[in-house]
């Protein structure tokens, strides 16, 4: 019988993408995917160290994994392998022998391509724990087997860790410093992915625009010019990018938008507060003027396009005044979908220690306010949407038989009555129903 495992992913775009590359490495091993935990010999938790709490939160899950696989022994006689990946292991590595001494193994983000060799030495040495956190000086991406295509939407991660130091944030402590993949690289494994059926490909990387692989011939180029490269590929119907930071949006990225048909007109661009006083505290190299210059230049190129952020409410020393300039730039932006939260103190980071941290009850009548404007102009722009024909690429199973999920060009998740013979194709359908989260529409012409 094969032996089977279990991923659990937390956060963000990058570890998804990070847990269907160790997918991948355990089917190349032999393993097959469990339904859950109970049934599965190797379980892997792939963390995220950006929320507040991540840390207990994956501690006290673990401890409900070791009483599964105690229950599993007991019962069937069958051992289970724990093991930890992620940003919680790079955070907190010397807590996981103290609090979770029954992990096998435990590896970074930029090491876990060592999971077959982890896995093979658990084999030999029974009962001792693992950590692997280094920071190595190779390109992990050499070391992964080839990325397989899991259906019609493929992330490709082209970049990783980030140089920016904002003060609230880990990443930089976690993934390291900013990394290119080389130009060849990106482009075939595209190629692989469009030949195993990708339609859409989501280019990744913490900073993404701020991408500098090298040509064949050595020399640095740019996301503008990977992305018109991608965009010559035969069978590749759309292209993303994300995430990006507002002070590396340079011109030519900017062409993109007008130029290249397959790039969606849709750009998440974290802008994180409104207030330049804020920004300059959380150390962002922009500030609100530069923002709405590129916001501007952006609409200019493509008048359709939509856009979307990140904000942090409540940050430390965040007055009045501060919070109402972030309202301001929402009514100035009219983000058709945005991501925002309370700030919260993330150890090890600078803005952790500042002295004028924001009272809760603030934080949170703040993010109610912020939220409110941000639902209405999102539901604006999907009522909207209604009586238009939009091109929707099902990539879901929807919660009803006979009914798919799949995404607008603007990222808006779209059910449908379809057969599951257009799972992972792209149909014309008129949008006929909105909500502040969803469309609802018909497919047309089949
Ligand atoms: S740009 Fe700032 S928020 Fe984004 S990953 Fe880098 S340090 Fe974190």
């Amino acid at each position: 019988m094969s032996k089977k495992y279990y991923i659990k992913t937390f956060g963000c775009q990058m570890n998804v993408y990070d847990s269907s590359r160790i997918a991948d490495m355990l089917q190349n091993l032999g393993y097959e995917e469990a339904a859950s935990p109970r049934q599965a010999d190797l379980v892997i938790f792939n963390t995220c160290h950006n929320r507040k709490k991540a840390a207990e939160k994956v501690f006290s899950d673990l401890g409900r994994l070791y009483n599964i696989k105690q229950e599993r022994l007991a019962e069937e006689g069958r051992d289970m392998i724990i093991g930890l990946a992620g940003c919680v292991v790079q955070a907190e590595d010397e807590q996981i022998a103290k609090r979770a001494p029954y992990v096998d193994f435990a590896t970074g983000p930029l090491t876990y391509y060592r999971i077959p060799q982890l896995l093979e030495e658990i084999g030999r040495k029974k009962g001792v724990s693992l950590i692997d956190t280094d920071f190595p000086a190779i390109d992990k991406f050499d070391y992964l087997p080839d990325n397989q295509s899991h259906g019609g939407c493929s992330y490709l991660a082209i970049q990783e860790g980030c140089n920016n130091f904002c003060t609230y944030c880990v990443v930089p402590y976690t993934r390291g410093a900013e990394f290119s993949r080389p130009v060849e690289a990106v482009l075939a494994e595209a190629k692989r992915l469009v030949a195993g059926g990708t339609l859409e490909i989501n280019l990744l990387g913490q900073n993404v625009n701020s991408y500098h692989g090298e040509d064949s011939a050595g020399k640095e180029r740019n996301l503008a010019y990977l992305l018109r490269r991608l965009s010559e590929i035969d069978g590749l119907k759309r292209l993303r990018y994300t995430t990006s930071y507002p002070a590396d949006v340079d011109d030519d990225l900017i062409s993109c938008h007008r130029d290249l048909s397959k790039l969606m007109p849709y750009l998440h661009l974290p802008v994180q507060s409104g207030s330049d006083r804020i920004l300059k505290a959380m150390n962002r190299r922009h500030n609100r003027d530069d923002y709405i210059r590129v916001i501007d230049k952006l609409k200019e190129a493509n008048p359709a396009i939509g856009l979307s952020s990140d904000f942090i409410v409540g940050f430390p020393g965040e007055s009045d005044a501060d919070f109402q300039a972030t309202l301001d730039l929402v009514n100035y932006v009219k983000y058709i979908q945005a991501f925002s939260f309370k700030y919260s103190r993330r150890p090890g980071t600078p803005a952790a220690v500042y002295e004028n941290q924001i009272e809760e009850k603030v934080k949170k009548e703040r993010l109610e306010i912020l939220q409110n404007l941000l639902f209405s102009y999102q539901l604006r722009f999907n009522t909207e949407s209604i009586g238009k024909t939009m091109p929707v690429l099902f990539d879901m199973k929807g919660r009803h038989k006979g009914q798919l999920i799949g995404r607008t060009p603007y990222m808006q998740n779209l059910h449908a009555e379809l057969g599951k013979e257009y799972l992972n194709k792209i149909v014309p359908v008129k949008i006929t129903g909105a909500n502040t989260n969803s469309l609802s529409g018909i497919a047309e012409g089949i």
